[in-house]
């Protein structure tokens, strides 16, 4: 039997693929190979060597090369990606190919980790003095005048720099150089005096560098957090090791780069999705090299290497972006924790809002909590206020008392923020006369009328319509809007409010990069504004003079079926009116509501988050759902309802029966047709996680050769974030 490698190529399979050694060269694990597979070339990173083979060896194939020297993925991060893939039942190399920034996963050679600067050649000078170039070539060399630059930066002063550079470099007229040396550690702007309660946290933190200790860091908005953060990465530097800091959204890194930046006076490496391939790559490498020491990042980010680890953040850890949605189904907070144990540091998991079950964690004693109950910044914690909405007469979905309280900030020349959980003009579009609506085809929910594209839009699968001026069904002129999206607040309060700006925040206003930051600087610090958007608004952003936050249509939050519907809404609901008041003005709140009794929502207003998620995890700890039990659910969909079912009861029946299991359905999902495909689900819950995984481990692996598996897409969510 010969010996081979197991190497993790990046395809959904449940599988590694083994492979003879390359004829020269030896594959050592974390190092990428380039190897045969299929018809086509694949690079693999190799999980294990000298194992003896599976198959036959007359049908084994030979690596054909050694990508990598010395490995790309050190010995830890190959241990974590080991586990995510078993715990999360993915597919070995897909894991490991989320783990890899794009340019990495192909056969190229690394790219250099410093980015190439361009400069003037003194024959540069003298042309640009002689005047012997026009255009962008002139253009490029003036630029240049003032200095070397990167071509990050050239990217955003001369969009179409390169041809010119190409010319020029040809003429000797400017030249690649080395980069500067990175500045050294040098704070450079003077530290605030920390109150405290800071005081008390960073001191547990710190007391705990070395080794593994998860905190929960649990502050109101504005209480100072983002102050920690910043107090424990810097004694973090001064130690020598590096500092990872994740957020959920790339909105909020320009303005937490900016502050990390400013104060630690180092450079902060920053990984996002957004950025281009090359900049994501030699991020990625500088901190692999222990070049860079402080790197921010969403989701992917938690895979970055730490060969110097020193501490991991996690901040707005209850957000839902930290779990990847479609393929390798792995959730960054819970990463963070297992790198941190591997890495023996500690994490620090800061919201103003925390999940269920990370305060189910400090209950059980896993996690030690901290924390910040006051707002060093402003007077008055923000007065909150319901709504009732009943009995009121409406204006495009806005009550009077809401439009006046607009108008009062206004006028007093402050801002105020709309806040609706809904994008484009209104929901539905009604006929008048017949009832019919109009509705997606393909996922039999109705289309979201969008007036500026002149657009009826699925939500769901995107699906664009043209707005027919008549009923389709019954002939009838009176096509009525019904229901409000950010789009028709928007009109609506310009109407009202003919002197002040309106602002619109949501997924179509802020499309291009950058986008988002760009409105908000627009927003003058001290001018009266309204802006109206959605939960894009609730989060980071300090917005001085923002003094009222009115949150319109919380209803669909308090009437959903999804167990975490009421934990997000109070969620939603406290980031939020968190933005009202950040300054020294008094900030006031106001919720518009058809249900002013709901439970939740006194809780929440009367006694504040933390209060309100002590009610949900006793009903949680009643009702045996998470965190107090866990779930698998095994997601399908067709374009035959019969064929679902097939697959869904040949699943069913592969389980293995044990006590502690308890099956749900098979049964359609919470929306049974999608983008035309029928949808079916199976959800496997058990109060331990030990039986769960051991039931599931083996039958994930069965999936693939049930007879009905190749006429279905399914998947696995190991502990799903929403049933949808
Ligand atoms: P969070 O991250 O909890 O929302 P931040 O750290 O952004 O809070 O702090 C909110 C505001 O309070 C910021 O403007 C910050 O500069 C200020 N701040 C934080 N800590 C202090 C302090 N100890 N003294 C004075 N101002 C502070
Ligand atoms: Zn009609
Ligand atoms: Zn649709």
């Amino acid at each position: 039997m010969p010996l081979v490698l197991r190497i993790a190529l990046p395809v959904p399979l449940p599988t590694l693929f083994d492979y003879l050694p390359p004829a020269s060269g030896a594959a050592a694990v974390g190092s990428r190979v380039l190897v045969p597979f299929g018809r086509n070339k694949a690079v693999g990173v190799v999980v294990e060597t000298d194992m003896p083979a599976h198959v036959g060896s007359t049908r084994l194939k030979r690596v054909l090369r050694v990508l990598d020297e010395t490995p790309l993925l050190d010995a830890e991060l190959m241990q974590t990606l080991a586990w995510a893939a078993d715990y999360w039942l993915g597919a070995p190399g897909e894991a490991y190919a989320n783990a890899l920034p794009l340019l990495l996963r192909e056969d190229k050679p690394l790219p250099e980790t410093q980015e190439p600067i361009w400069q003037l050649t003194i024959a540069g000078r003298s042309a640009l003095d002689a005047g012997s170039r026009r255009g962008g070539s002139r253009a490029l060399l003036q630029a240049l005048l003032a200095g070397p630059m990167s071509a990050t930066e050239l990217d955003t002063t001369l969009p179409d720099w390169r041809p010119a550079a190409r010319r020029l470099v040809e003429a000797g007229l400017i030249e690649r150089a080395e980069p500067a040396p990175s500045s050294a550690f040098f704070p450079a702007v003077p530290k605030l005096a920390l109150h405290a309660e800071q005081e008390v946290a960073i001191a547990a933190v710190t007391e705990a560098f070395g080794r593994f200790q998860p905190f929960l860091l649990d502050g109101i908005t504005g209480s100072g957090k983002t102050e920690v953060y910043l107090a424990l990465i810097e004694r973090t530097l001064a130690q020598g090791k590096q500092a990872l800091l994740l957020v959920p959204e790339i909105g909020l890194a320009p303005q937490t780069v900016r502050r990390l930046r400013d104060r630690l006076g180092v450079p902060v490496e920053v990984l996002h999705s957004n950025l281009a391939e090359g900049e994501r790559a030699r991020a990625w490498l500088r901190m692999r090299a222990g070049e860079a020491k402080v790197v921010l990042g969403t989701r992917s980010a938690v895979f970055t290497p730490l060969p110097h680890a020193g501490l991991i953040i996690v901040d707005e850890e209850h957000d839902s972006a930290y779990k990847q949605q479609e393929g390798f189904r792995y959730h960054a907070r819970d990463l963070a924790l297992v790198r941190g144990r591997a890495l023996q540091v500690p994490v620090l998991l800061g919201s103003a809002t925390p999940s269920l079950e990370s305060l189910a964690n400090v209950e059980a004693g896993r996690y030690r909590a901290l924390h910040l109950r006051s707002r060093p910044a402003a007077t008055h914690p923000p007065q909150v206020q319901i709504i009732d909405m009943r009995a009121q007469r409406l204006e495009h979905g806005l009550s009077p008392a809401l439009l006046h309280a607009v108008g009062d900030a206004v006028t007093r020349g402050e801002q105020a923020l709309v806040f609706r959980n809904r994008r484009g003009y209104a929901p539905v579009l009604l006929c008048h006369s017949c009832g019919w609506h109009a509705e997606c085809p393909r996922c039999e929910h109705p289309l979201t009328l969008h007036a500026a594209w002149r657009k009826l839009v699925c939500h769901h699968c995107d699906l664009q319509a043209p707005v027919p001026s008549t009923c389709p069904t019954c002939g009838g002129q009176e096509l009525k809007p019904q229901g409000q999206g950010t789009e028709r607040l928007e009109e609506a309060l310009t109407a009202h409010f003919p002197q002040v700006p309106v602002l619109r925040i949501d997924r179509e206003t802020t499309r291009r990069r950058d986008a988002f930051e760009q409105l908000l600087d627009n927003l003058a610090e001290d001018a009266p504004a309204i802006l109206v958007g959605t939960q894009m608004l609730a989060k980071g952003h300090d917005l001085p003079n923002l003094t009222l936050v009115a949150i319109v249509g919380v209803d669909e939050g308090l009437l959903s079926v999804d167990f975490r519907a009421g934990e997000r809404l109070g969620q939603l609901v406290v980031q939020v009116a968190g933005r009202a008041g950040r300054a020294r003005k008094p900030g006031r709140v106001l919720l518009q509501t058809h249900h002013p009794d709901h439970p939740l929502l006194h809780t929440l207003l009367a006694q504040g988050y933390t209060a309100a998620a002590k009610e949900l995890l006793a009903e949680r700890k009643q009702t045996g759902l998470p965190p107090y039990g866990h779930q698998v659910l095994l997601r399908c969909e067709a374009h035959q309802r019969a064929v679902v079912d097939a697959f869904l009861s040949e699943a069913c029946a592969a389980l293995p029966t044990a006590d502690t299991l308890q099956i749900a359905g098979p049964m359609p999902a919470p929306m049974p047709l999608r983008a035309g495909r029928q949808r079916g689900q199976l959800l496997i819950e058990s109060p331990s996680r030990r039986d769960l995984h051991a039931a599931v481990r083996p039958w994930s692996a069965q999936l693939a050769q049930l007879p009905s598996a190749r006429k279905v897409r399914w998947s696995l969510d190991v502990d799903p974030i929403d049933l949808y």
